[in-house]
């Protein structure tokens, strides 16, 4: 199509966005996918990805996500490492604009923008990141078999990781920088009541440690920091989880689509569908319950469908 104008752009290049663009691009539909500041999404940061169906040893989440680009290249996929900063879905073909202030037109478009887990800033912590530092138990829970682990939090988010850790862990210790918890009464009972948890108050981490085994980076402690007395100290573990919360990357559809009251896409129950005829959402960004690269490509391969049933639905009337 001429000026930029494509039948389906896709916003986002993690499992969801991809997975939307191999089963758009097998329907013919040539998509354009932004790929934008993180090209190949949440899984480029982390290392060994274990629960991803058809990979019997595991595979590196970068490597995995190099394979997703180059299958949906295949079908006539086109990516543009660009970010999408500005959009306009008030009329059709939909508007959407980059940073550079390039315009693109789109009879429907597809948003998989994900979620970003919220860390703690520090350069320590990206330096260990998926070498004994991970922001999602449930994916990662599992290496750490017999060890001692660590859960930064306060929210009931960090009491199910925390008691989700225990299957694995010898050990797991709650640090949360308050007295006070903002968990719900039963989350917080019920890790209290386990006996593989404990509780360090009033502690921040100030710095992640950690040393070279093998020519492999490996996370060995934490210095923390007592939010009252000022005082640090080092705490040896062999891992720590960031359960601090997340944050949907949602920013850009603010006061233009529907959203939960923590900015989450809303989408029509059993479907991709937006609150706009045209938009659909997938993966992370109308997730906030799995937040799983497969449950993230189960919603792509949704809105490709919802996607393309709607263009042909329009092409009828
Ligand atoms: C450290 C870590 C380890 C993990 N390990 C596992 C695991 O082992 N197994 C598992 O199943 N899950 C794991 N996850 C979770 C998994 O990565 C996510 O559930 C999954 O990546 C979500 O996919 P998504 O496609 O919704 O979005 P994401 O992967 O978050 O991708 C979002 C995409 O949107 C793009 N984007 C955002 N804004 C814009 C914009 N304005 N314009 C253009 N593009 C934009 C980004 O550049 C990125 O490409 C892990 C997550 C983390 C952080």
């Amino acid at each position: 199509m001429a000026d930029n104008h494509y039948k389906v752009i896709i916003i986002g290049s993690g499992p969801a966005g991809f997975t939307a663009a191999l089963y758009t691009g097998r329907a013919n539909l040539n998509p354009v996918i932004f790929e934008g500041m993180q090209p190949g999404g949440q899984l480029t940061i982390t290392t060994e990805v274990e629960n991803y169906p058809g990979f019997e040893h595991g595979i590196q989440g970068p490597e995995l996500m190099d394979i997703m680009r180059k299958q949906v290249q295949r079908f006539g996929a086109k990516s543009i490492y660009k970010e999408i900063t500005e959009v306009d879905f008030s009329k059709r073909p939909f508007i959407l604009k980059t940073f550079e202030g390039e315009e693109y037109k789109a009879d429907a478009v597809i948003i998989s923008t994900g979620a970003s887990a919220k860390l703690l800033g520090l350069e320590s912590e990206n330096k260990y990141m998926g070498y004994g530092v991970s922001a999602c138990a449930t994916c990662d829970g599992f290496f750490f078999k017999n060890q001692k682990v660590l859960v930064i939090g306060g929210g009931d988010t960090a009491m199910e990781e925390a008691n989700f850790l225990t299957k694995y862990a010898s050990e797991v210790i709650v640090i949360h920088r308050r007295e006070e918890f903002r968990a719900s009464k039963i989350m917080l009972e019920r890790a209290k009541k386990n006996p593989k948890v404990k509780f360090l108050m009033n502690k921040v981490v100030k710095e992640v440690l950690g040393k070279e085994e093998n020519g492999r980076k490996v996370m060995t402690g934490v210095i923390l920091k007592d939010t009252k007395t000022g005082q640090t100290e080092e705490l040896s573990a062999d891992g720590l989880f960031i359960a601090i919360g997340h944050k949907p990357n949602t920013d850009l559809f603010k006061g233009i689509l529907d959203m939960d009251e923590t900015g989450y896409l809303k989408v029509k129950p059993g479907t991709t569908q937006t609150n706009i005829p045209g938009i659909f959402a997938a993966g992370d960004v109308a997730d906030k319950t799995y937040r799983q690269a497969i449950t993230a490509a189960g919603t792509g391969c949704m809105a490709a469908i919802d996607a393309e049933r709607w263009l042909a639905e329009q092409e009828e009337l």
